[in-house]
C-alpha cells in the first residue's frame, strides 16, 4: 500500500514540476535520512533548497564508521527491517551496495549458567512468551493504559517467582521488546508499543555501511555543517532560522530535529509551537540503544549465527549480540545495551564497558578468549544532536499524537524525522518515508495555489 501511494506521490510531484515558483526556498533543518530525502524529492521539482546541519558530517542517526578502514561499522542504523517492498531495499539494488541478510532465527542462546539453553529452559520461556503476550493482547483490548511492567507483574505474578525464573523473564522481556523499542518496560505503552507497521522478509545489514545511501541522497545537494540551529523565528512569513553564527530565511522550513532534541527545548521557536505539538513531544518517548563493537584477532564464537543471546544475571545487561564476521570477514562481534541499562551504561568508561562485555563472553566462551584488539561505543543519549536512539509510544502517550508531531504550521514550518512517523516511527525507512511525506506536503500547496 504504501508503494503504492509513494508512487502516486511522486507523480504528483511531477504534476507540480511546473507550477513550483521557480524561487521557491526550502531551508531543510537536519542532514539525517528525512531531512536529506526532503531535499532531493523538493530539489528534483526545481524548488532552491538548502540544507543545515549541526554536525560535522552527514546522516544523523545513521553513522557509518571508517574507523576500521577494512571493515565499516555502522554506529547508528545498521539493518534494512524487512526487504520486501521497503524503499531502502529498492534503493540499495538502484546504487547497487552490497548487502548481508539477518535472520533472527539464525541464533544461539545461552542460559545463566554460561552454556547452551536446555529444552526445558527453551520450554520455560516459551511458556513465559506465550503467557506475557497473551495478557497483553487482552489488557490492549481494556480502556485504561498501563506500562507493560505492570502487565508483566500481573501477567506473570513476578514476585513470586524464583531468581532463576525472574532472570528468564528480563532475558525475554529485555531482548523481544526492550532492544526492539529502546524504552524500559516501566516506561513503554502496554495499549501502544507494538502499534506500528512491519515490512516482510528478512533483515538486511549493509556491507559498506549506510553511508551509501547517504551519500546518494546528499548527491548535488547544498549543504552546509556545523550549523548548530538555536532559534526558528516564525512570526512573520518568511521565516528565519539562526544558528550560532548564522541566520537563514526561506520560504518554507522543513524541521527534521529527533524528538530528544525537541524535548530538550535547545532549539527555541518563535512564537512557541501550539500545545498539541508541544505535549507530543512531551508525552512520546525518546529511547536509548548502544552499540559496542569489539574486534578480536580471531573468531572463538560460532562462526555462522547471526545472532548470540544471553541470559544476563543482571537485568538487561548484554543480553544480545551479532556476529559481525559473516559482514565483514573480520573477527568483529557487536554487542547491545538499551533502555534504563543503556542509558546507565554510556555513562562508564570506555575500559569499564569493555571489561563488562568481556566478563560476559568469558561466561558463555570460557576465560581463555583474546581480549579485543580494539573497540568502538556509542553513546547515544549524551548526544546533543540526538538524545536518545529513537523513539517509543510511552505510557501516556498515543499514536495520533504522532500525527501532531507531523502537522505543518501556517504553511511555514513542515515536521520529518522518524518520530514523525505514526506507522514506521523508530526505523530508517520510517525517516525516509517522512521525509517524502513532507516534500509532497509542499508540493501540494503549490499545486493547491496555482489552481
Ligand atoms: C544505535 C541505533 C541503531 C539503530 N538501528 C536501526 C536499524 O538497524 N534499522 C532501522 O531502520 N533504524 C535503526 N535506527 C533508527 C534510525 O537510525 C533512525 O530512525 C533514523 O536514522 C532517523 O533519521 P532522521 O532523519 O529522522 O533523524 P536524524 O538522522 O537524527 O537526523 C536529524 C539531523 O538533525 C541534526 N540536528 C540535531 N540538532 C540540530 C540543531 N540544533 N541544528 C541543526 N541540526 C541539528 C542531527 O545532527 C541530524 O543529522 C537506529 C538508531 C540508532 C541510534
Amino acid at each position: 500500500m504504501w508503494v503504492s501511494a509513494l508512487l502516486s506521490t511522486s507523480c504528483r510531484v511531477q504534476e507540480v514540476q511546473n507550477s513550483a515558483k521557480k524561487s521557491q526556498s526550502i531551508l531543510i533543518i537536519g542532514a539525517g535520512l528525512a531531512g536529506l530525502v526532503a531535499a532531493k524529492a523538493l530539489k528534483k521539482q526545481g524548488y532552491e533548497v538548502r540544507v543545515i546541519e549541526a554536525r560535522d558530517r552527514l546522516g544523523g542517526r545513521t553513522w557509518t564508521s571508517n574507523y576500521w578502514a577494512d571493515a565499516p561499522v555502522d554506529l547508528g542504523a545498521s539493518w534494512i527491517h524487512g526487504v520486501e517492498g521497503n524503499l531502502l531495499t529498492e534503493l540499495a539494488e538502484e546504487i547497487d551496495t552490497p548487502l548481508v541478510m539477518t535472520r533472527y532465527d539464525n541464533a544461539i542462546a545461552y542460559g545463566q549458567t554460561g552454556q547452551p539453553l536446555t529444552e526445558a529452559e527453551t520450554e520455560t520461556i516459551q511458556r513465559l512468551e506465550q503467557k506475557f503476550f497473551e495478557a497483553i493482547a487482552v489488557a490492549q483490548d481494556a480502556d485504561t493504559d498501563q506500562s507493560l511492567q505492570s502487565l508483566l507483574e500481573q501477567a506473570i505474578d513476578w514476585e513470586a517467582q524464583p531468581l532463576k525464573t525472574q532472570q528468564l523473564i528480563d532475558f525475554l522481556a529485555n531482548s523481544m521488546i526492550e532492544h526492539e523499542f529502546a524504552g524500559s518496560l516501566s516506561e513503554l505503552s502496554m495499549h501502544w508499543f507494538d502499534d506500528a507497521g512491519a515490512y516482510s522478509g528478512d533483515d538486511a545489514i549493509f556491507v559498506e555501511g549506510y553511508q551509501a545511501i547517504v551519500n546518494h541522497l546528499a548527491q548535488d545537494i547544498p549543504i552546509e555543517l556545523n550549523q548548530i540551529v538555536a532559534t526558528i523565528d516564525w512570526a512573520t512569513d518568511s521565516p528565519k532560522v539562526s544558528t550560532t553564527t548564522q541566520s537563514f530565511t526561506a520560504d518554507q522550513v522543513i524541521i527534521t530535529l529527533p524528538l530528544g532534541v525537541l524535548k530538550s527545548s535547545q532549539v527555541q521557536f518563535i512564537p512557541a509551537l501550539p500545545a498539541p505539538k508541544l505535549q507530543a513531544i512531551q508525552a512520546l518517548g525518546m529511547g536509548v540503544l548502544n552499540k559496542c563493537y569489539l574486534r578480536f584477532p580471531n573468531v572463538f564464537w560460532p562462526e555462522q549465527v547471526d545472532w548470540i543471546e544471553q541470559v544476563a544475571t543482571e537485568r538487561g545487561l548484554w543480553t544480545e549480540w551479532v556476529n559481525l564476521f559473516p559482514v565483514t570477514q573480520s573477527p568483529i562481534l557487536l554487542g547491545f545495551n538499551a533502555a534504563t541499562k543503556g542509558k546507565e551504561i554510556e555513562t562508564w568508561t570506555d575500559e569499564a564497558i569493555v571489561d563488562s562485555a568481556m566478563k560476559t563472553l568469558q561466561r558463555l566462551f570460557g576465560k581463555d578468549i583474546p581480549p579485543p584488539i580494539d573497540y568502538q561505543i556509542t553513546r547515544w543519549q549524551a548526544d546533543p544532536f540526538a538524545r536518545g536512539s529513537y523513539s517509543f509510544n510511552a505510557v501516556g502517550s498515543t499514536p495520533a499524537m504522532r500525527d501532531r508531531l507531523a502537522e505543518s504550521l501556517d504553511n511555514q514550518l513542515f515536521f520529518a524525522g522518524e518520530a514523525t512517523e505514526r506507522n514506521y516511527f523508530a526505523t530508517a525507512h520510517g525517516a525516509y518515508l517522512s521525509g517524502l511525506r513532507v516534500a509532497q506536503e509542499i508540493a501540494d500547496i503549490a499545486l493547491a495555489e496555482k489552481r
